[in-house]
């Protein structure tokens, strides 16, 4: 769901760290993140985008950021990659409304769209993604890209090498793969060959773990 800013009720970045540890829901969260002004993104965006979903899923899909067609609209993965990944998802039986709940490491669009840098993407992480992986309490997270995989699962390992293979952390399954924007720049074979791939590998372990998404 996303909000749109509103900077007369801001909150300062130590307020909101202090409150967001507080939060007993995710709606009281939402609330928090629409109030942040903990970073500079906030002053560029048009909307801060929190999740969107079913958050009772036992599946959590994360990418980096919002981009700037999201930006624009409100919601994750819009336009080509929203259709790519919509497709990948129906290809193994799922939806997004349904059977996931997607979130990303930064609520608010970097300066022009682009990925942003680590450091500047820490205090949101620890505000709020790690707050919203506690309370929706996911058995697996899909990482999409680089820089979540790198964030939640190793910390300098190459994409490329770690897409596809499952990892457990905790009482927690991650899946690292492409984003669905990658395949946009690539081949509609590879596309198939390699997107495909990933979400029946996906698929096939979420039924050998008993893992039901429509449950
Ligand atoms: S990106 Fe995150 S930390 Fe920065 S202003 Fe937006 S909600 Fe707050």
């Amino acid at each position: 769901m996303a909000t749109e800013t509103a900077a007369p009720e801001g909150m300062s970045a130590a307020a909101v760290m202090k409150r967001a540890r507080e939060a007993q829901s995710l709606e009281q969260l939402e609330q928090l993140c629409f109030r942040c002004e903990g970073c500079p993104f906030c002053s560029l965006c048009t909307y801060k985008i929190f999740g969107y979903g079913n958050e009772h899923a036992p599946i959590m899909f994360i990418q980096t950021n919002p981009s700037r067609e999201e930006d624009e609209c409100g919601e994750i993965l819009v336009q080509d990659a929203g259709e790519i990944f919509d497709f990948l998802l129906e290809s193994v039986g799922m939806s997004r409304q349904s059977n996931i709940y997607i979130t990303q490491l930064v609520k608010c669009m970097p300066l022009f769209g682009r990925s942003p840098r680590k450091k500047e993407s820490a205090f949101c992480i620890n505000t709020f993604l790690k707050k919203q992986i506690e309370l929706i309490a996911p058995k697996v997270i899909v990482t999409l890209g680089s820089l979540p995989t790198q964030t939640l699962i190793l910390g300098r390992t190459n994409l490329e090498d770690m897409c596809g293979r499952w990892y457990k952390i905790g009482d927690t399954w991650f899946f690292p793969t492409y984003h669905p924007a990658s395949f946009l720049r690539g081949k509609m074979v590879y596309f198939r060959n390699i997107g495909l791939e990933h979400f029946r590998i996906f698929r096939a372990k979420l039924d050998e773990l008993g893992i039901d998404p429509n449950a």
